[in-house]
């Protein structure tokens, strides 16, 4: 019987031991493209699953099973399958559940890759995606009570970090008869499992967090066998295969998931404690902040609330133009869920293709910073935020793009 233990301890053990060879205490990176046997009866069975093997590797490949073995673990599902980055996860999944005619209910803040699927590719199929705003849960019954095939959902959000409460949708897709998909990327399996909230799927950007490190790219998919191997069956086909050198890069990573992701929400929320009080910060935006208006849902269903955060100053695009550059520990990167603390305006990270009038439909102020906290000493960030900011002392502003002047010195 497999002894359930704590997730700390599944981040280091587990999907390794079965995929050890010659005694070696680490995975290795197994790069052969193909599996030699000894007699065709052999191949036969390895071929036909009666036997443990592998055929080609872009069907299964060894060090790419561990890391799946890993992921599954931490979400408590009972299977799971890889993909070469999180949008071959997301687009995979929806290719192989959805036809034409099929409804989709999601919500406007979803990730840029995933929204561009719905307006861009999914209707040359004749697949309809609804998009409600995020935190309308009425919304979401009510679009989800017309009938649809899948519900894809994300919480917290990318940048704004709005909650949605999965098990609340979950019920509802499920009377509908719709499956429940959820992009599990910024909360991570250390703080929230959708599985266990009613989800039917989860996928991870293993991009980000699971990896940690930022050099590797990767998805993931958890969920029962049987879902789970639908989509493995496309992928195989589809091709978008991860890479062996890339798994074993986000197997190293995830052992120290735990680790990291206790760190960087600490840093997250030390950040945001400093930032609430502080003058020239307009807008700030974090699921443990009381103020949050969903804060309680995130209480109950995340174990923790996550290593990001948004915030917007009083001086506009100007002023970000100025403090971030200044900030000496950190990346001005596109990614998040590293090491290193990350920061980009939402307007050239993860909106870049949103225009001023799209922003303001989605609440998303034009000069809004994400902060994605690393596991650098938060007295050090802190002191490294003071600094950037403390340009804008003494300064007053002229607010992009309505044209009145701050009078008050910050
Ligand atoms: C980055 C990201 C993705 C896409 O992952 P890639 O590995 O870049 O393809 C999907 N969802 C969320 C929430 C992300 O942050």
């Amino acid at each position: 019987m497999k002894q359930r233990v704590n997730r700390a301890t599944e981040t280091v053990w587990a999907g390794e031991k079965n995929y050890r060879a010659h005694g070696a205490s680490q995975v290795p990176v197994v790069n052969s493209v193909a599996y030699d046997y000894e007699d065709l009866e052999h191949w036969y069975k390895v071929s036909t699953g009666e036997a443990e093997g592998h055929i080609y590797s872009r069907n299964t490949n060894p060090t790419v099973a561990a890391f799946e073995e890993k992921v599954a673990a931490l979400e408590g599902a009972e299977a799971a399958t890889s993909f070469a980055t999180g949008m071959a996860a997301i687009s995979g999944t929806f290719y192989t559940f959805l036809k034409p005619g099929d409804r989709v209910v999601s919500i406007k803040d979803s990730y840029g890759g995933t929204n561009r699927l719905f307006s861009d590719f999914l209707p040359h199929m004749n697949i309809e995606a609804v998009l409600c705003d995020t935190d309308d849960h009425e919304a979401l019954e009510e679009e989800i009570g017309k009938g649809c095939r899948l519900v894809h959902l994300e919480s917290p959000t990318n940048p704004t970090v709005k909650i949605i409460d999965i098990k609340r949708i979950a019920e509802a897709a499920h009377e509908a008869g719709a499956l429940v998909v959820v992009d599990n990327t910024f909360a991570t399996p250390i703080l929230q499992n959708p599985l266990e909230l009613g989800a039917d799927l989860v996928i991870h950007s293993a991009t980000k967090f699971l990896g940690g490190h930022a050099d590797a790219l990767g998805g993931v998919l958890c969920g029962n066998a049987e879902l789970v191997g639908e989509v493995f069956h496309y992928r195989e086909i589809n091709g978008a295969t991860l890479d062996p050198h890339a798994a074993y890069l986000l197997l190293r990573g995830m052992k120290t998931l735990d680790l990291r992701v206790r760190k960087q929400t600490e840093n997250a929320g030390r950040l945001v404690e400093y930032l609430s009080g502080h003058p020239a910060v307009e807008d700030l935006f974090y699921p443990g902040l009381k103020t949050h208006p969903h804060h309680d849902i995130a209480a109950e269903q995340m174990r923790g609330y996550g290593a990001i955060f948004s915030f917007s100053l009083k001086g506009g695009q100007d002023a970000v133009r100025q403090v971030l550059p200044r900030l000496q520990f950190a990346n001005r990167a596109a990614n998040l869920g590293a090491v290193e603390t990350t920061v980009g305006p939402a307007n050239t990270t993860s909106h870049v293709e949103s225009t001023e009038a799209e922003l303001k439909a989605l609440g998303i102020p034009s000069s809004l910073v994400r902060y994605s906290a690393g596991i650098e000493d938060h007295e050090d960030l802190i002191a490294d935020m003071e600094n950037a900011l403390g340009i804008l002392e003494n300064q007053s502003y002229k607010r992009e793009g309505t044209g009145d002047v701050l009078q008050e010195r910050i």
